[in-house]
């Protein structure tokens, strides 16, 4: 039995682990590596992984994803294992990725042209995503199945995003036992809408993410005040509001909070408008599995009204709205998507107001943003930043150190840990922070690194 770390191994994107049981082949996730232009090429070398016998997804997330479709391109038409949702899930997100790759294709391709170079392919299309969709068994939370002789699943409520999981494996080869677990993305336990991950009891090894390995956010609470005050001082000041957000997850627990908040946040002075279509979708999905999450996203008498605008011609109808529009759209760090068209429309003026809410990446729009430019570039027009640019933070999918220590603190018998998807210096501080309180044999494996299991075990 044993295990090598294929992706999100020191680095955040490309999860994906092989699994080695017996004669039989497991993946665990298949993601995108993302990031610069030269890092995205790489998704491009196929995966060293021969022939698979099943994959296990954790959740929908394009970076533990993304990969599926080139897995089926490589030759892989076995099943792809996963909570129901997260198929449905999959569905919207892998079309969308399809979609945005054969753009990237198209817009490279006419440059090509002209160089007189040969076109390039997509990385894969939407025809690729809807065969590798056939290949997706729905499971259910807490539900047991044997998906490969000698392997058996058990998904457990990781939180984080709709259908994500924590993936419990129980082993077995030539008579020796073996669980391993896997903690996908795990969710934050004060995020208002998905229920905080599942605590496990007993585990021979768990292979454990870090992404905020090294950092604790700040109270809910906060969070709220600052929301708050943005709306109310906003309305005083007769502009506009918007919301870069991803579509999925992050929309969703804002328009949550816009619901149960609506007297507080006085928001009948505000006309909302969900202006995606992925999130749209994606938000109807969320409504449908209520109850896979701790509150309902909308109440029975709700006052709160969202516009969807699905077509071009609705979202542009916005641009002409002068105040009173609050506008969620994508994408969640302005690197493209409509929203780019209301900040066109707005940034220049200072009464209106950007609200960051998710993480702002180096190099992209959003980040600029944030970081106090004065003007931006946008389709090689010079726009003046002058509306107020706030950064909100504390709406996070994915649990911080406090919340990372309290689950691992959950195992009785403190089970050795393979620490993945986090940056180094994330990785390093949980790291230091397990072995100091729960005495833990902690591992950060490179890419590449095989862990023989039973040897683990007994060490
Ligand atoms: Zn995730």
């Amino acid at each position: 039995m044993e295990l090598k770390f294929l992706g999100a191994a020191r680095s955040v994107t490309g999860s994906c682990h092989s699994l080695r049981v017996g004669a039989q082949h497991v993946l665990l996730d298949c993601g995108q590596i993302q990031g610069s232009r030269f890092d995205e090429e790489l998704n491009r070398v196929p995966l060293p992984v021969g022939h698979v016998d099943a994959v296990v997804l954790s959740h929908a997330h394009i970076d533990h994803s993304g990969r599926l479709p080139l897995l089926h391109k490589q030759g892989f038409t076995g099943p792809i294992f996963t909570h129901r949702a997260t198929a449905e899930l999959c569905a919207i997100m892998l079309r969308d990725a399809a979609y945005l790759h054969e753009k990237d294709a198209e817009w490279e391709n006419k440059k090509r042209r002209r160089k007189g170079l040969a076109a390039v392919a997509p990385l894969y299309n939407r025809d690729d995503v809807r065969a590798v969709l056939g290949q997706f068994v729905s499971l259910d939370y807490d539900e047991r199945r044997e998906i490969a002789p000698g392997v058996e699943i058990t998904l457990r409520n990781a939180g984080h995003i709709l259908g994500a999981a924590i993936v419990e494996l129980d082993l077995r080869e030539n008579g020796g036992a073996f669980r391993l677990v896997f903690s996908g993305d795990l969710g934050y336990d004060a995020a208002p809408l998905m229920q905080p991950p599942t605590p496990i009891e007993r585990a021979d090894l768990v292979v454990m993410e870090s992404t905020y390995g090294n950092r604790n956010h700040r109270r809910f609470a906060a969070t709220l005040d600052e929301l708050r005050s943005i709306f109310v001082s906003g309305a005083d000041g007769g502009g506009n509001i918007l919301i870069p957000a991803f579509a999925v997850g992050r929309t969703q627990d804002l328009l949550y909070l816009l619901s149960k908040h609506y007297d507080d946040f006085r928001l009948d002075r505000w006309q909302v408008y969900l202006d995606s279509p992925m999130a749209i979708e994606a938000t109807q999905l969320y409504w449908r599995n209520s109850d896979l999450q701790r509150a309902r996203l909308f109440g029975d008498r709700d006052k709160l009204i969202v516009t969807a605008s699905e077509s071009t011609e609705d979202s542009m109808r916005i641009n002409a709205i002068e105040s009173g529009a609050l506008v969620i759209a994508g994408s969640g760090m302005c690197s493209g998507g409509r929203i780019l068209h209301h900040l066109k429309h707005n940034l220049w003026r200072p009464e209106c107001h950007v609200v960051m809410i998710g993480f702002q990446a180096e190099g992209t729009l959003g980040r600029r943003l944030v970081d106090g430019a004065d003007h931006v570039r946008l389709w090689g027009e010079t726009i003046k930043v002058a509306a107020k640019i706030h950064t909100v933070g504390g709406l996070s999918a994915h649990a911080d150190q406090v919340g990372l220590m309290a689950w691992y603190g959950e195992f009785a018998n403190r089970p050795p840990v393979c620490l993945v998807h986090g940056e180094p210096g994330a990785q390093h501080a949980l790291a230091a922070a397990l072995r100091s309180a729960h005495e833990a044999d902690v591992r950060i494996p490179g890419r590449g690194d095989v862990v023989d299991l039973l040897s683990v075990r007994s060490s």
